[in-house]
């Protein structure tokens, strides 16, 4: 079993994700940068190895069971351990729909990535998360799953109707609480990150916020000391409304 800590990033070859491996291997943690293309995935490990991170690129699709079997088997067989699971890699593929325009198919297609993704990933690290000695998993969600946000005509998500993805957001959030209930008795701890609105490809680098800014909250739950809080939602700034 390997003595240095791993850390795996969903969809870390860009935006939040590579800032949430870039810091874990800051921070000193081994990193696999998935990535469901293997030559962004390359790219992004060389990128971080070069400022001294020990990074791995894992292929690895979320919404392909095939490729997440398989990257599990290589962190088994490569690590025999699992120490951190980021996962951050999202999609939002409404145009400025609303929502009674929306297809059904396009709340399938995001659920596949955002909810079902989550799932099989977390479902089959979770042995190996099991043999670290104080596992943690932190789902990326967003402002935008939040219903007390999102419910407030006044709040500053009220204008953004997005059907698939924030209903995704907020069943990922659930989601988050089921395995931290069914993992209280152990050391594991399940949060989920808010990282605010980032400039990034998901929006056209339209967010105020950078990426590294994003990050933040993240890496602080993929880090949290044993008598941190888990089933919790938490941007930079501290608890969020479900
Ligand atoms: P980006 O679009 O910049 O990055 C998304 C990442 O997810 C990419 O690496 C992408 O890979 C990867 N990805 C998408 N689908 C899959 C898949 N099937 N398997 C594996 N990887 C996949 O987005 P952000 O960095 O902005 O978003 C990161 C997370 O943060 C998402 O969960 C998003 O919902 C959340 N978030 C973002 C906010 C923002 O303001 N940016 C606000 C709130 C939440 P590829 O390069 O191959 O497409």
């Amino acid at each position: 079993m390997s003595e240095t800590k791993v850390a795996l990033v969903t969809g870390a070859n860009k935006g939040i994700g590579f800032e949430i491996a870039r810091g874990l291997g800051t921070a000193g943690f081994t990193v696999l940068v998935g990535a469901r293309d293997v030559h962004r995935g390359a790219a992004a490990a060389e990128k971080l190895a070069a400022e001294g991170i020990t990074a791995v690129p894992v292929e690895l699709d979320v919404t392909d069971p095939v490729s997440v079997s398989a990257a599990a088997a290589r962190i088994d067989r490569e690590h025999g351990r699992l120490d951190i699971l980021v996962n951050n890699a999202g999609i939002l593929l409404e145009r400025g729909q609303s929502p009674s325009a929306t297809p059904v198919e396009l709340l399938e297609r995001t659920f596949a990535t955002n909810v079902y993704g989550v799932v099989t990933v977390t479902n089959a690290l979770l042995p190996l998360l099991r043999r670290a000695p104080a596992g943690r998993i932190v789902n990326m969600s967003s402002g935008l799953g939040s219903l007390g946000i999102t419910s407030d005509p006044q709040g500053p998500y009220a204008e953004a109707p997005l059907l698939a993805y924030n209903s995704s957001k907020s069943a990922l959030n659930a989601v988050t609480v089921s395995y931290a209930n069914e993992l209280r008795d152990t050391p594991i701890k399940v949060n989920a990150a808010d990282p605010g609105y980032c400039a990034t490809d998901m929006n056209g680098h339209s967010g105020p916020r950078t990426p590294e800014q994003g990050a933040v909250a993240a890496v602080r739950l993929a880090t949290l000391p044993a008598d941190g809080p888990t089933a919790g939602f938490f941007s930079e700034d501290g608890a969020e409304p479900w």
